[in-house]
């Protein structure tokens, strides 16, 4: 019998990447998303790509009724929660509605797996959680905090888990903290599918090389950096999600456990990096302009990869090239 696994946020970006890694290593998927920011058409490109189109259910993690009848029908080993809002401007905005998705969803999951016995939780965090570094690479014993409402969510369900599992014996549970993905399947079935202008620079830089968009607008060249604009840790989402099913497997084992794990690359590529490694993808030029700081940007940030080795055995592989000819091939679907 493959163990299930339900899939919060599962037609999501990141959470269609796992979907497909976790189908790949045996396990059976129950996705759960109420499609806020995605569509159904995700789970016939799943089956394309797997051979298999997971079980799926729209609803709300914030629907306990939903959730105790999902518990209810399936025999779930484990739940990887990834439903959420994720855009830090928007949640200066609606930080109710940030609470709400973000902190309330959680706690309506964690009380529904309880009723239910489930002890296994995968929660997608975020390098958000360091603030502005002090040092780097960021190592998982750095201080947090949290400059917006999304982050502070972030933080918020963190604690709550930690309280939890110091509540109650035989939590396992894993608390994974994203540095920047980016790209998508190889085969270009899925991807990322921003609703109106992205926010994040890899999808916007994706709609200049289709001339979608006119110019990238790089906030900020006069950081200390060595070209002056921001440097971050992008991560492939294929690699992302391959450490998703190490954090599985490594909670399916313990008999307790509270990991708390980095997953980036280690290392730090700049805007103009990453412009040029699209430009190579694309074939296409990409015309910028310098302009402001966007306000409460950071200047710098990538990880310590040392903790996810040990813990998880899991190493990022793929480079900026692979990310970028991925992103390039989504973005071009027919
Ligand atoms: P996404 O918006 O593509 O996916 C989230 C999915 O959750 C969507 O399909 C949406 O419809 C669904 N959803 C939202 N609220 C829901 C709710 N209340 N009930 C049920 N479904 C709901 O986002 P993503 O990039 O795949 O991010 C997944 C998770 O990873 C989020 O928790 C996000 O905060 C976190 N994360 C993302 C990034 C990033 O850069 N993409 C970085 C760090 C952490
Ligand atoms: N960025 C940019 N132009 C954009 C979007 C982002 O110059 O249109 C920069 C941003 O200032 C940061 C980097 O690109 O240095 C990554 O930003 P993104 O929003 O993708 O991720 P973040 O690290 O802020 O979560």
């Amino acid at each position: 019998m493959q163990p299930t696994i339900l899939v919060t946020g599962g037609t999501g970006y990141i959470g269609s990447h796992t979907t497909v890694a976790l189908q790949q290593a045996g396990y059976r998927v129950v996705i759960l998303d109420n499609l806020s920011n995605s569509t159904p058409a995700v789970l016939d490109a799943i089956a394309q790509i797997t051979g298999v189109k997971p079980e799926f259910t729209q609803g709300d993690v914030r629907d306990r009724a939903t959730l105790d009848m999902l518990f209810d029908a399936y025999k779930i080993a484990a739940v990887l929660h990834f439903a959420g809002l994720k855009a830090v401007g928007e949640s200066t905005e609606k930080p109710l509605a940030y609470y709400d998705n973000n902190v309330h969803g959680s706690v309506q999951l964690l009380s529904a797996m309880q009723r239910a016995g489930l002890k296994s939780f995968v929660f997608s965090s975020s390098a958000t959680v360091y603030g502005d570094p002090q040092k780097l690479p960021l190592t998982e014993d750095h201080p947090r905090s949290a400059t917006n409402p999304y982050g502070h969510t972030k933080l918020v369900v963190e604690d709550i888990l930690e309280n939890l599992y110091r509540s109650e014996a035989g939590w396992r549970i894993a608390r994974l903290r994203y540095f920047n993905p980016v790209g998508a399947h190889t085969s270009g079935l899925i991807g990322e599918a921003p609703q109106g202008v992205p926010n994040n620079l890899m999808p916007y830089v994706a709609q200049v090389a289709t001339g979608r968009r006119p110019k990238v607008q790089v906030f900020g060249s006069d950081y200390n950096t060595a070209d002056g604009t921001g440097v971050r840790d992008y991560i492939h989402v294929m690699d992302l999600a391959l450490g998703h099913v190490k954090a599985l497997q490594s909670c399916l084992q313990s008999e307790q456990d509270l990991l708390t794990v980095n997953l980036g690359t280690g290392v730090g590529y700049s805007v103009l990096d990453m412009i040029r490694a699209f430009e190579q993808a694309s074939g296409k030029t990409i015309p910028y302009d310098l302009v402001a700081r966007r306000p409460g940007d950071i200047a710098a940030c990538w990880a310590d990869t040392q903790l996810a080795s040990q813990k998880l055995d899991w190493r990022a592989q793929k480079g900026i090239q692979e990310m970028c000819d991925d992103a390039w091939r989504w973005e071009t679907r027919s």
